[in-house]
């Protein structure tokens, strides 16, 4: 039996280079909505009542063994909950939030991690592409490896997930010196920068990307741990409000290259490794930028626990001085919850 793989509509749009849309109207509009280019204002907003993504939007089928089990939709709400009552809704709500274009820059998977259930960037990409285009003024474009010139210039928040390839395997320092100007540039306009998991991959250059971010990976020097999964939070980090604590099987870093302490970075997380606390998520300020990174990162599964997505979606509305919760509306949708 033959088998005729069709693209999906959000996939047309990423091959054609062109921004996506809310996968809700995407796939009502078909293939005409490649030519869409404004939709942020009319696409709806998610809430528990109208779930424009649930079906068909579900959570990623698990693949390895180990998954923690669904998290509970009562856990989720209660943190939500407490975070609402230290950042009190503003009086006038009905204030459109501004847009905000968001660059989710991912590759194709690494050699080392090509077996699916981990380092899924592509999924990764493409998962969240659909989950944030549904949030109201958030207009969501994707790139390969490294954002061009142009997405540098257009975006206010860029988030890798990927195996950093532009970094890792470049073998001029020049290229490297000029990536490095293409971070340094977008955070001294303000930009917002999150880094996830082995996207901190820098091979001999980690220096220049620790100079950046704060702590940068390098192979062989670097340590990993999978399978842990007690993130100490700093309970007194902004990021951290509701949370009393937050596990979920994934994996560590240490032995990383960098000081985040000569970096001015305050830690959201840690993991204890060789007894010792070591940082797994922070956040630093750069000028008028800000980064956010994030170690865990690992499984696919993680990428659909409401908590670690609200802590992420923290991450990512921090850095471009946003309501830290204005995408806490996502954190369920297409998720590992149940009731
Ligand atoms: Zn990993």
């Amino acid at each position: 039996m033959q088998v005729r793989m069709q693209r999906r509509p959000y996939e047309v749009l990423f091959a054609l280079g062109l921004t996506l849309v809310c996968s809700a109207q995407v796939e009502a509009a078909g293939e005409q909505s490649a030519a869409a280019t404004s939709y942020a204002a009319a696409a709806p907003r998610p809430n528990d009542e109208d779930l424009p993504l649930q079906p068909p939007f579900e959570a990623a089928p698990v693949i390895l063994p180990g998954a923690p089990p669904p998290r509970k939709r009562a856990a989720v709400a209660a943190i939500l909950n407490s975070s609402r009552t230290v950042h009190p809704t503003p009086e006038d709500s009905s204030m459109p939030e501004p847009a905000l274009r968001i660059l989710l820059c991912a590759s194709e998977k690494d050699a080392a991690h090509g077996r699916p259930g981990a380092h899924d960037y592509p999924l990764w990409r493409d998962r969240w592409a659909r989950l944030l285009s549904c949030a109201d003024g958030i207009i969501v474009d994707a790139s390969d490896r490294w954002p061009t010139a142009e997405q540098w210039g257009r975006s206010d928040l860029v988030v890798f997930n990927s195996y950093n390839p532009a970094w890792a395997l470049e073998k001029e320092v020049t290229k490297i010196e000029a990536l490095g100007r293409d971070l340094d540039a977008f955070l001294a306009r303000g930009g917002g920068l999150v880094f996830i998991h082995f996207s901190l991959n820098a091979s001999s250059h980690a220096v220049a990307l620790a100079q950046r971010v704060g702590l940068a990976w390098q192979g062989g020097v670097g340590r990993y741990r999978h399978g842990a999964s007690d993130w100490l939070l700093t309970k007194d980090h902004p990021l951290a409000v509701g949370f009393t604590e937050f596990t979920i099987p994934d994996e560590s870093y240490w032995n990383m290259t960098g000081n985040l302490a000569a970096a001015g970075a305050d830690v959201l997380a840690a993991s204890i490794e060789q007894n010792a606390p070591q940082p797994q998520m922070w956040t630093r300020e750069v000028g008028p930028g800000r980064a956010f990174v994030s170690v865990p990162g690992h499984y696919t599964w993680t990428f659909d626990d409401p908590l670690y997505r609200l802590l992420i979606f923290r991450g990512m509305m921090w850095s471009v001085r946003q309501p830290i919760d204005r995408l806490a509306p996502l954190t369920t949708i297409g998720a590992r919850v149940e009731d």
